[in-house]
């Protein structure tokens, strides 16, 4: 089975490092950013580890 990183819960079960079982990440780390120049709100940040499967 794959490393569940029970610190980073994740609901994006597109991306490869999701551990597709459970709502968490399998990675170590992540880089959390935004694509806004002034972000107001949740909506406004990405997960930059995102990798579609
Ligand atoms: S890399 Fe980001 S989007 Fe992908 S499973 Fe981990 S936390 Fe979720």
């Amino acid at each position: 089975m794959n490393f569940v990183n029970e610190c980073i819960k994740c609901t994006v079960d597109q991306c490869k490092h999701h551990a597709q079982s459970q709502n968490y990440c399998s990675l170590n780390s992540i880089m959390v950013g935004t694509h806004e120049n002034n972000p107001t709100m949740d909506q406004c940040t990405d997960c930059k580890s995102f990798e579609v499967k």
